[in-house]
């Protein structure tokens, strides 16, 4: 007698292995059998028909830490298909966040159910309101810098590096998986390479996962990846470049040098990933535009740069004179505070032209009246480049993405589509065959991520496995947000379940939510 049974759906199991038909049967949170079940009896019968049955989808880059506690249904995830999260990426997870360390400015604004300091006390909140996806946690270097010696701009002391350390394996043992770095953003772009070295060391030692938001992405992007891929060879860490890409026309050509530096990398046999999001725009604060010495200190004294008339027309010269003219151009707005809500979805050079301002101090206006909350649309991605590296087979599916739901405090933000739309949006490009064919798309957001993170007996559809299954109509699957209207769920996934619970069934969300700390 099983709890739950598939019928006559079309596996793809997440190994790569083309479609075959199947029946599963679930006992508990476990897949039990993988076969003709037809005569045996179970308490639930989920129609598979016509659709495709496969592992549930594993995020390899999001940013929903703070956000699963707000929304835990996790609904824009959800509706991906979405089954587990890799939170924490981008240097910048929710703990452990000790000394001056601070929240970034979009989660700043929201109000949460309790206190947390610590990953543990992370981690027990997050228990408290019973998420629907399962949760694997980075420590971000960013906020364990932060907690050691605050915002200040300079390289970390040797006796500073020890005390990340110890509140590194301390945030591990307490159930991190991994370190995630954000190298273009303060204060962890002032981390030396002795510092980065000490780091990695402590989670290669654990076998766990080094994910880097590398200090380059354009001009500077095969000297970044040269570092990234050192730190892997030196220490041993298993590598996940974090949203690969060649940023900025002029960057485009660098793609075939990247890729190959990545394929060196893997020849010689070290552990070497990376994750990317289906969409040619990038998202982040619009203020990642300023020089290095505007944002240092943490944001009290990045605002009170924007205060100080000599600062600020300082800032604006170096800006004028390092971005060319049409830069301006590839910005879009889009989260703003309530204040700014008008210009959300607008081209920066619109926005300038309604306040009747140069782009470049439009720029400033938003920066400063949101007080940093300003995110912002960046377009500068080659989308033939973008399937070139989506085509790689160490290359994982990450939304970058926080969850968001299209009703509560979640819905008043305007984010990239690709919270909405990520992993519809690549399979949908795999089933109509602008892409790797369906399979292997199914295994790049499976059994690739699942084996790159240790996630045992997950990302593969068998026997004995966890019974993270979702069942999608080939036929309807597809994304719905747009750089426009964001907050739209995605369509085509039927039923899913977590840990063998019922989390959407016939295109519904059922209430339940099962997933668990990984
Ligand atoms: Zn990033």
């Amino acid at each position: 007698m099983f709890d739950v049974k598939l019928v006559h759906g079309s596996v793809l199991d997440g190994t790569g292995k083309p479609a075959f038909r199947a029946d599963v049967g679930l006992v508990g949170d476990r897949i039990v059998e993988v076969g003709d079940l037809g005569a045996a009896e179970a308490r639930l019968v989920l129609e598979a028909e016509h659709r495709v049955v496969c592992p549930g989808f594993i995020d390899a880059h999001s940013h929903s830490d703070a956000y699963l506690l707000i929304e835990p249904s996790a609904a824009s995830k959800i509706y991906q298909g979405i089954t587990s999260e890799v939170i924490g990426n981008c240097g910048s997870s929710a703990a452990p966040r000790l000394g001056a360390a601070q929240i970034p400015s979009d989660w700043r604004t929201h109000t949460y159910p309790g206190e947390w300091r610590t990953v543990a006390e992370y981690r027990r909140l997050l228990e408290s309101v019973r998420p629907a996806v399962n949760v694997v946690a980075l420590v971000g270097h960013n906020v364990l810098r932060a907690s050691v010696m605050g915002y200040e701009g300079r390289a970390a002391r040797t006796d500073e590096i020890q005390v990340m350390e110890r509140l590194l394996e301390r945030s591990l043992d307490e159930g991190g998986r991994g370190l995630s770095t954000g190298l273009i953003y303060p204060p962890g772009m002032y981390a030396t390479a002795e510092e980065l070295l000490a780091l990695a060391a402590v989670v290669a030692r654990r076998g766990g996962v080094y994910t880097s938001h590398m200090r380059s992405e354009s001009s500077g992007l095969l000297d970044a990846l040269k570092e990234t891929i050192g730190i892997g060879r030196q220490t041993g860490v298993r590598v996940q470049v974090s949203h690969l890409k060649t940023s900025g026309r002029t960057n485009w050509h660098l793609v075939e040098a990247a890729l190959e530096l990545m394929e060196g990398a893997r020849r010689e046999g070290l552990a070497v990933a990376a994750d990317r999001y289906p969409y040619t725009a990038s998202c982040t604060d619009l203020d990642v535009i300023f020089p290095n010495w505007a944002t240092e200190g943490g944001r009290e004294a990045e605002l009170g740069r924007l205060r100080d008339p000599s600062l600020r027309a300082r800032l604006r010269d170096e800006l004028l004179a390092t971005r060319p003219e049409r830069a301006w151009g590839s910005i879009t707005i889009g989260s703003t505070s309530e204040a700014n809500v008008r210009f959300r979805g607008m081209p920066l050079e619109q926005v300038a032209e309604e306040l009747g301002l140069e782009p470049v101090d439009a720029a400033l206006y938003l920066i400063e009246s949101d007080q940093l909350a300003t995110s912002a649309f960046f377009q500068g991605m080659s989308e033939a480049n973008l399937w070139r590296i989506l085509g790689q087979p160490y290359v994982m599916l990450g939304s970058d993405a926080s969850l968001r739901a299209p009703w509560g405090p979640l819905s008043r933000d305007f984010p990239h589509p690709r919270a909405y739309g990520s992993f519809p949006r690549f399979l949908r490009a795999a089933l109509d065959g602008k892409t790797v064919p369906p399979a292997e798309a199914v295994r790049k957001m499976t059994s690739l991520p699942a084996g790159h993170f240790g996630l045992r007996e997950r990302g593969v559809l068998a026997k004995g496995h966890y019974a993270d299954v979702i069942v999608f109509d080939p036929g309807t699957l597809r994304d719905r947000a747009t750089y426009s209207e964001p907050h739209q769920l995605s369509e085509g996934v039927i039923h899913m379940l977590v840990n063998g619970q019922v989390t959407i069934r016939d295109g519904s969300l059922t209430g339940e939510r099962h997933g668990i700390w990984l």
